[in-house]
Formats: C-alpha cells, structure tokens, sequence
C-alpha cells in the first residue's frame, strides 16, 4: 500500500517538504488554517484542506489516523506545535517529524513522543558557518554532538598524494568514507587512491578529529 504524508503548516519549510514529496510521487495532504496557503497547494499537493491542526475532532475527521508520517511545520506558534504532536501521538500516527522553533521545544517534542525533531534553521545556519569558514569545505552534516560527515574540496596539500601517504587514519582519526571526481563516485577508495585537485573527499569523524584534519590540510 501506498504510504501517505501529512504536512501540517505551509509556511517555507512545510511548504517546501509538500512540493518536494510530490514531485517525487507521494501522496501528501497538506493542511494550513490559513485559506489563501491552501489555495496555493491544491494544485500541488494531493489534498489540500483548511483546517487547525490543534483541533482534535478535525484531525481524526481527516483520517489522520491511517496517515503514515506527519510533518509538523507550524513556525512560531510552540502552543500549536506541542498540542498538535500530542494528538498526532495519541492517534497512534507512525510517524512525527516536527520542526523545532528552539532548544527548549526542542526537549519537550521529544518527551511528548515526536519521533523525530528537525531545526532547520540552525542546522543551515552550521553548515553555512562551516562553508564561510573555509571555502573548502562544501557540505556539513552533523551526525550528533560529536560526529559529523563533511565534505571537502581537495586543494593543494592534498593533491597528488595517496590515501596511504596521507594516512588521515591514524594521523587525524577520521575516515575518507568517499571520494567524488565530477560525476563518479568511489564508494571504496582504496589506500593507494590518488588524490587529484579539486577531488571532493567525503570524511567522517569527531568534530575536534575533522576540524585537526581541517587545519592541517584543507
Ligand atoms: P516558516 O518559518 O516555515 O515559513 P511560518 O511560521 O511562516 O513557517 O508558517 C507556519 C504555517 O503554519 C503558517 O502558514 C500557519 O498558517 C500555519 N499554522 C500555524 N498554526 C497552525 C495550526 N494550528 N493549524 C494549521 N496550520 C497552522
């Protein structure tokens, strides 16, 4: 059976989610309280219903229950997004993505069951930093406190020079997990792999590991 998505809240973020699971084929209801954002999705997504998602009696009117994952995109409104996660929990819904506003919604979606908390806001703020920081490094995601997965342009130091001669293992602790060159991709590489400039290294590690590795040779 066809899985089905809800996203509650069409500001830009939520609005984003719902064209983006649509154009990859997912069936997705969206819901706003605010007439004209649902006027602007009946085209896109596969309903399109105004409704208050705070509103009990309205969600389980619209088989919210057989719904598989909810996104909860309300922006400002914390009352709204806590309460409509609690409903979403008790109904049972497989699935809640919510978007957190800051730290301390953050904690209480978690302790009232959301499955998963995004912050999109802070998260690009990060990997914008990291990018301002040094032109090299082109993508930054963050696993957990600790660990992250970065992406980096292979400049001079590191050009020309094996996996093995760089030995970025045991110098700096962390992994070259991947190495793309234009459109391929080496999912493998090997030690004795060489590095060719403007190479893009995908490296897993510790924050303090990568950012070793970073000053070293980026
Ligand atoms: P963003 O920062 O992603 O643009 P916004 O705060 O602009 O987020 O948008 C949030 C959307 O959530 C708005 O369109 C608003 O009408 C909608 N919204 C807020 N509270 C509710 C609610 N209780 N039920 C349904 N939609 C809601």
């Amino acid at each position: 059976m066809k899985k089905l998505y809800a996203v509650i809240g069409l500001g830009r973020f939520g609005g984003s989610i719902c064209k983006e699971l649509s154009k990859e084929g997912k069936e997705v209801l969206a819901i706003d309280m605010d007439e004209d954002k649902v006027n602007e999705y009946k085209e896109i997504a596969t309903h399109a219903v105004i409704a208050d998602s705070t509103d009990e009696l309205a969600l389980k009117e619209l088989g919210f229950r057989n719904i598989d994952h909810v996104i909860v995109a309300i922006g400002d409104n914390i009352h709204a997004s806590i309460l409509t996660t609690l409903i979403l929990g008790e109904f049972g819904v497989r699935k809640i993505t919510v978007k957190a506003q800051n730290n301390y919604h953050e904690k209480i979606l978690e302790k009232i069951g959301a499955d998963e908390v995004v912050h999109p806001e802070r998260d690009m703020g990060r990997r914008i930093a990291h990018s301002i920081i040094s032109s090299n490094v082109l993508d930054y995601l963050e696993l957990s406190d600790e660990y992250s997965v970065v992406e980096i342009k292979a400049g001079e130091k590191l050009s020309d020079k094996t996996l093995i001669e760089l030995d970025i293992r045991k110098k700096f602790g962390c992994n070259v997990v991947a190495i793309k060159r234009g459109k391929d991709i080496n999912v493998s590489p090997m030690p004795n792999e060489q590095i060719i400039m403007n190479d893009i290294l995908i490296i897993i590690g510790s924050d303090k590991d990568i950012s070793r590795f970073q000053k070293a040779l980026v």
